[in-house]
């Protein structure tokens, strides 16, 4: 089985690990450029959110390299993320191409038993072979974040400007690359002790304001579609925090890892939002008032055009920020954003917070 997934950010840097502890050969498309952007709005729906089209220009060219199934997450979802798998497999099977669709629905995850058991035929095999993939997947998973997190706060301290995001690739790379826990382990030792050899000596002890970025979570997690924000306000001198990163994502829609925190931040998002519509709305919400309380300078929210929950969470933020006296980014991201817009408006709102700290 050649098989393939939805791209967003680095997810396929543990994922790849999972397919093939599972003796499924990964077949992962090369980082969303124009061409698939074009490739995926060509065929959707007008009016379907930024990640629909993405992803299935990543699917198309995943397709073309060989893959014969498609694996995709499903369920009940409250906005269309519901209906991704099912519209992405009508799409593809139109235009002709040939493939297995396993929709994995968070409501019947007993259903991965049932498709191992095709594979392995044997019980035992099965739990065996699921155990082992899942353990290194987790820990490739984590070390990501950790290297991820540790350059987001290098970064606005860096001696060369670029420097950071440079290491961090050369280190994730070499994460993906292996499959043994403890060189896994070994990769982090040296990629932490790296980046944190990267800091300017003058900025050591500087004040790094923080800004916490919240919104879709494709749209936080996939740098393509947010021009890369997380790197930009790192070299503009911020330590920009994403509420949600690949391995939380991954972490908290499989195992409910973060479970905890979630709870926390539904809490405090209940004076602004009862109700979940879906797309990350309560975390959107509950994060920036946990960043509000936490101290941070100023909230960045990313979401796609059209995207229904997070147009509603838009006008809650705008109360918040008059109300907490907090500069709030708001970015609304299709195909058609142009990318030196985004810039300018970055740029400034920089320069807003820079002067509430002078
Ligand atoms: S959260 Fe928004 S962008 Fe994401 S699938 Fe739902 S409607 Fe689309």
């Amino acid at each position: 089985m050649k098989a393939t997934f939805p791209y967003m950010g680095n997810i396929y840097i543990p994922l790849s690990t999972l397919l093939k502890n599972l003796d499924i050969e990964p077949v992962i498309p090369p980082p969303p450029d124009k061409e698939t952007l074009s490739l995926g709005t060509k065929y959707s729906p007008e009016l379907m959110c930024i990640p629909f089209k993405l992803t299935l220009g990543n699917l198309i060219k995943a397709l073309e390299m060989g893959a014969d199934t498609i694996i995709h997450c499903s369920g009940f979802w409250s906005c269309r993320y519901g209906y991704y798998p099912y519209l992405h497999h009508q799409i593809l099977k139109e235009r002709g191409y040939k493939f297995e669709y396993i929709i994995l629905k968070k409501e019947e995850w007993q259903n991965i038993y049932f498709i191992l058991k095709k594979i392995y035929k044997k019980d035992y095999k099965v739990i065996n072979k699921f155990i082992k993939a899942i353990i290194k997947t987790y820990y490739k998973s984590k070390i990501m974040e950790e290297l991820e997190r540790k350059a987001m706060e290098i970064r606005p301290k860096e001696k060369k400007k670029g420097i950071t995001t440079k290491v961090l690739n050369k280190y994730l790379k070499k994460l993906y690359e292996e499959d043994n826990i403890f060189k896994m382990e070994k990769i982090k030792k040296r990629g932490i002790e790296e980046l944190a050899n990267l800091t300017d000596k003058k900025k050591e002890n500087s004040f790094i304001p923080k800004i916490k970025i919240v919104g879709e979570a494709f749209c936080v997690v996939e740098p393509y579609v947010n021009f890369r924000i997380i790197e930009k306000l790192g070299e503009l001198g911020f330590h920009a925090d994403p509420f949600l990163t690949a391995h939380s994502w991954l972490g908290f829609h499989s195992i409910r890892l973060g479970n905890n925190i979630y709870k926390k931040v539904r809490e405090l998002a209940k004076e602004y939002w009862q109700y979940n519509v879906g797309g990350e709305d309560t975390n959107t919400i509950g994060h920036s008032l946990l960043a509000i309380k936490e101290g941070y300078m100023g909230i960045i929210h990313l979401h796609p055009f059209g995207c229904m929950p997070q147009t509603m969470a838009s006008g809650i933020l705008e109360k918040i920020s008059k109300e907490y006296n907090i500069p709030i980014l708001d970015i609304s991201l299709d195909e058609h954003t142009a990318e030196n817009l985004i810039d300018t408006r970055l740029s400034a709102f920089c320069e807003i917070i820079k002067k509430r700290i002078e």
